[in-house]
């Protein structure tokens, strides 16, 4: 299972993973099934989570259900636990949205909720982050999660991201940050898929995040919270869960 799944991921274009990885779902719920872990985003019971990684593989990470990962698991929780997001309705910009995100949005939203991007077949707004066609502070909130890392100039999305939010909102900015890094590592003249795998960890990543991304998102305005939610949670919890500590970047205008 997991060198097929690093196969698909490697090689199959990514929308068209976005497009038919749900099909596999009711399958996959019936091969998992158990009560081992519980997927907080989609409700289900499964013996463990599936395998799920571009470079090394990890355990128990990707939801046969819903197909959620650790990290949107650990948002959702925060989301329901920290935030006003379902109570509110906010004016919420989704760029990229996650499957296992839109119809629970949707219904907790309703037509609040625009979902943007600019190839993903689950997107309503067809748009590039790097220029987005809103008007200045047009949303209460805005999620933008693993997408940045893809994005040429990210800075300049950020910047875009930070002058459709209204002045008193909020965002979720999710990136995935190398704690090995002081500094971001990206260098323009790395082209190839291969290249790109080798410098900057998956073949389809500009950059690589190091512990100075915040400071990006501070540059372009916004003011950064990053929150450790697992500190937040018990172990039992974690594990039941299938969590892994990974920070949430929480940025306010
Ligand atoms: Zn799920």
């Amino acid at each position: 299972m997991k060198r097929l799944i690093r196969f698909v991921l490697n090689r199959v274009p990514r929308s068209t993973i976005q497009r038919v990885a749900h099909l596999a779902t009711p399958v996959m719920r019936l091969l998992y099934a158990g009560r081992g872990v519980e997927c907080p985003v989609c409700g289900g019971r499964y013996r463990r989570m599936m395998p799920y990684g571009y470079g090394p593989v990890r355990s128990n990470a990707l939801c046969p259900g819903c197909l959620s990962l650790e990290r949107h698991r650990l948002l959702w929780l925060w989301l329901i636990g920290q935030s006003d997001f379902f109570v509110s309705a906010p004016h919420t910009l989704h760029v990229a949205p996650e499957r296992c995100f839109i119809g629970r949005f949707e219904r907790a939203l309703g037509e609040s909720y625009v979902t943007a991007d600019l190839e993903s077949p689950l997107a309503r707004v067809r748009m590039d982050v790097q220029a987005i066609p809103f008007p200045d502070e047009t949303f209460d909130v805005v999620i933008c999660n693993h997408i940045l890392e893809h994005v040429e100039d990210d800075r300049l999305a950020m910047r875009e991201m930070h002058r459709v939010m209204r002045t008193g909102g909020w965002g979720v900015m999710l990136s995935p940050v190398n704690p090995e890094r002081a500094t971001t590592h990206e260098d323009a003249s790395i082209t190839t898929p291969e290249g790109r795998s080798a410098a900057f960890g998956q073949h389809d990543h500009l950059r690589d995040y190091g512990r100075d991304y915040p400071d990006r998102l501070r540059e372009a305005g916004f003011r950064v919270k990053e929150i450790d939610y697992c500190d937040a949670l018990t172990t039992e919890q974690i594990a039941r869960f299938a969590l892994r500590r990974e920070t949430l970047y929480i940025v306010e205008k």
